[in-house]
């Protein structure tokens, strides 16, 4: 059981220090890319979930404030 707990420590300091060195992720919305093309492909408005930027900061990296 000790085992177990030491385990999810390391784990949890791995993504703590993974968070630190690239704190932002893909927007889950739009995959990344910042904006949702319409079905022609030629038109497109910016994501709402990201602002347009298409990354979103990943929860480990709130709990050390913002990036
Ligand atoms: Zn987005």
């Amino acid at each position: 059981m000790t085992q177990l707990i030491v385990l999810g420590l390391v784990l949890a300091g791995i993504y703590a220090i993974q968070c630190l060195i690239w704190p932002f992720a893909a927007c889950r919305s739009c995959s990344g890319a910042g904006k949702h093309r319409s079905p022609s492909g030629k038109a497109f408005r910016t994501c709402s979930h990201c602002g347009g930027n298409g990354r979103r900061v990943r929860l480990g990296r709130r709990l050390f404030g913002k990036p």
